[in-house]
């Protein structure tokens, strides 16, 4: 029989994945990156279990986390697919703390993908 796992640490494995999801429908999941996940995902660890509450808010902030981190090593990520024209630019999270958590981009004004969707997200969506 395995341990029952807790909703704790359901959430931050659901986290992991979803942002390696995206991360990999953006062809960015090398090895360092996944490090980046693995470093934020301790560091929420230790948040959420100050504060089971949030648990349901890790995946957003894991998927900031790497989203800061990328920024300082490789630049915006990820693009947003939806704008043709312009300047490229990089989508945001939505809530920034709460569940539920999507990518959205800004300039256009729309949700882009749930985060760790963003693969069936290729752009020119018309909604
Ligand atoms: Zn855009």
């Amino acid at each position: 029989m395995d341990d029952p796992v807790s909703p704790l640490e359901q959430a931050l494995h659901a986290a992991r994945a979803l942002v390696l999801a995206d991360l990999i429908a953006r062809e960015v999941a090398e090895a360092d990156v996944v490090s980046l996940v693995e470093d934020s995902v301790a560091q929420r660890r230790w948040w959420v279990e100050q504060w089971p509450e949030g648990a349901a808010y890790v995946a957003g902030l894991v998927a900031q986390d790497v989203q800061d981190a990328l920024l300082d090593r490789y630049g915006r990520w990820p693009l947003c697919p939806v704008c043709g024209a312009g300047d490229p630019h990089a989508l945001d999270v939505e809530p920034e703390l709460g569940p539920d958590p999507h990518w959205v981009c800004h300039q256009a004004g729309v949700k882009v993908a749930a985060v760790g969707s963003l693969g069936s997200a290729s752009g020119g969506m018309t909604s």
